[in-house]
């Protein structure tokens, strides 16, 4: 099933051309990796998906619905979660409250509430937390945890929007090689259990090449290639503009 159609998307920032006429899908379920060097336009492409930034042109449909151009906020709720390249983890409260806050944001109720209900969606928290491997550590503060399983507990905030399409703009960053994998694979599965489509960056091509379903090619605001991770890896002219090879 086709979860996100975006045609024609462009940005301008003064005079530069950031993203150009960028088109793809993404399908429910589906491993979706933005490559390309810096500045090539990747983050400006998830932020005009998840309403960070407006288009100047082009649309983007989520199952059928157009979001081009819509507040954050109103993306979010048609069921686009995001994660950032900076933990947005409350550092002082447990890993389980921070799920709770994240559920009490996606149910509708006031934050407010959070202070003298602390059994608030408990046991729907600690579920989604089994689901990344944390629920060992629901009750340790954020500020105790390695930083990979910093970035499993945004995993567990993110899901818990029950998004259906999941933007992740480099979520590796920072960490170690086995974390990577380990986040990724991680991601892989919680996407293809959930039906949940996921668009990620990621620096380091091995990781690309072993979690992604699919590839795209950006440089200097251009899509140059489309394809599974062989047909990238193979592709003369990302090997040229990309890989320098
Ligand atoms: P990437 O994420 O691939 O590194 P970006 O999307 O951040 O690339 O940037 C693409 C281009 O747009 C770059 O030339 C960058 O300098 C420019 N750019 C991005 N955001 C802004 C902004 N808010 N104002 C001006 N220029 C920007
Ligand atoms: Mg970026």
């Amino acid at each position: 099933m086709t979860l996100l159609v975006v045609e024609g998307l462009t940005k301008r920032f003064g005079g530069v051309a950031a993203a150009k006429d960028v088109s793809f899908t993404l399908q429910a379920g589906e491993m979706l990796a933005i490559i390309g060097p810096n500045g090539a336009g990747k983050s400006t492409t998830f932020n005009m998906v998840g309403g960070q930034l407006r288009p100047d042109s082009g649309t983007i449909a989520l199952d059928g619905a157009s979001i081009a151009g819509l507040p954050a906020r109103a993306i979010w709720k048609a069921g686009v979660g995001r994660t950032f390249q900076v933990a947005q983890t409350f550092v002082s409260m447990t890993v389980a409250e921070n799920v709770q806050m994240a559920l009490l944001s996606h149910h509708g109720r006031s934050r407010g509430l959070f202070r003298d209900a602390r059994a608030l969606y408990r046991d729907e928290a600690l579920a989604l937390l089994a689901g990344v491997g944390m629920r060992a550590d629901a009750e340790r503060p954020v500020s105790e945890l390695a930083y990979g399983d910093v970035k499993r507990v945004e995993l567990a905030v993110a899901l818990a929007s029950r998004p259906k399409l999941l933007l992740m703009d480099e979520p590796t960053a920072g960490m170690a090689p086995r974390e990577r994998s380990s986040l990724m694979a991680l991601t892989a599965g919680v996407a293809r259990a959930r039906s949940i489509g996921v668009l990620y960056t990621e620096h380091d091509m091995e990781a690309v090449f072993a979690h992604a379903d699919r590839v795209l090619v950006l440089v200097r605001g251009e899509i140059i290639a489309a394809g599974t991770p062989e047909e990238i890896r193979a592709n003369p002219r990302v090997k040229q503009v990309y890989l320098g090879e």
